[in-house]
Parts: structure tokens; C-alpha cells; sequence
């Protein structure tokens, strides 16, 4: 845990940053960055061969490449309305909880999506936008963010509040991998 490093949330709706990043989403076309409930599923490229698969946001098992069954990295975006249905899941899952407005928030999003590749097949990433999802930022105490829990079978097993380094990151994935029955 490393509190300091934590920012605290503020009253996000009041604040210019939070104006500035909607305004700026809303007419840029969208792309593939983050509006849990409009996307089904999202669009990944096989890290092994390359082919473009889709990736689904809930599914029994884990994602393979359809072409050369490599395990594909798994990180979804999940909200209020799907994100039980997405951490049901025989897969580890890492929810990052995280809003546009946090510095430190995008520091572990690429830390995230290399961890994906490195555990894909094992670990499923679940990226949740505080400020779209006020159910789970008050279920699950999101005081501060980054916040990152590791859930196993819907329990929390392990918690971290603030921008955690790669390899702390996944030392706490490996351990959380091993104490798996
Ligand atoms: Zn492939």
C-alpha cells in the first residue's frame, strides 16, 4: 500500500478537468478507449500471429486467438450495469478503478495492459471508470484512486491504493495466482 502516492477524489463533477475530458470524448468520434455499456465487446490484435480478434466482455474460460489459439490478453471495460456479469469469471481479475481527471491513474493503464499479455489465459483486467460507475466506486470504498483489487470468484483478495510499479504488481498477481486452490 503507498497511500501517499494516492490522489483523493474530489467532487469530479465539479471540476474543469472532468468538463474538458467529456467535451473532448464526446466529438472525437470515439475510439477504443472506455464507455463501459456501448461496447459489447472490443476489437485485439493476437500478440502471437496478429489476427484481429474480438474480445468479449464476459465468456466462459478465457479468450484464444481464432486463428492460432494463442491465449489472448484479456482487459475489459466494465460499469455499474455489466460489471458483475464481467468478474464472473474462472480468471484472476484485476479491477483497476480509475477516472480520466487522475494523473496516476494513467500511469498504470499501460502497466495493466502489459500485465494482460504476460498473464493472458490466467488474468482477466477490468478497468472501471469511477465517475460512470457510482455503485461500484461507494461498494468498494474508492476513496482514492488508483485503486486496484484482485478478485478471486467475486471475493477481493488482495488490495493496492496508488500507482503501483510493474513488478509490484506482479509479484501481488503471482501471489494471488498461488494461493489458488
Ligand atoms: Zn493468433
Amino acid at each position: 500500500m503507498a497511500p501517499a502516492t494516492a490522489r483523493a477524489l474530489p467532487h469530479p463533477r465539479l471540476t474543469p478537468a472532468r468538463r474538458g475530458q467529456r467535451g473532448r470524448a464526446a466529438g472525437s468520434g470515439g475510439d477504443h478507449t472506455a464507455y463501459p455499456g456501448r461496447m459489447p465487446s472490443s476489437v485485439i490484435a493476437c500478440p502471437s500471429c496478429g489476427t484481429k480478434n474480438r474480445l468479449p466482455l464476459v465468456a466462459s474460460g478465457h479468450p484464444r486467438c481464432a486463428s492460432c489459439k494463442a491465449d489472448l490478453p484479456w482487459l475489459v471495460d466494465a460499469g455499474d450495469s455489466d460489471f458483475d456479469a464481467v468478474i464472473e469469471t474462472s480468471a484472476l481479475v484485476v479491477v483497476d478503478l480509475w477516472a480520466p481527471w487522475c494523473g496516476p491513474c494513467r500511469m498504470v493503464a499501460p502497466v495493466l495492459e502489459t500485465l494482460s499479455r504476460e498473464f493472458a489465459g490466467r488474468v482477466k483486467v477490468v478497468k472501471v471508470n469511477v465517475d460512470d460507475s457510482p455503485v461500484l466506486a461507494a461498494r468498494y470504498r474508492a476513496q482514492s484512486i488508483p485503486m486496484l483489487l484482485l478478485m478471486d470468484r467475486g471475493q477481493v483478495v488482495d488490495t493496492m491504493i496508488g500507482a503501483q510499479p510493474a513488478p509490484i504488481l506482479r509479484n501481488r498477481i503471482t501471489g494471488a495466482l498461488d494461493r489458488r486452490g
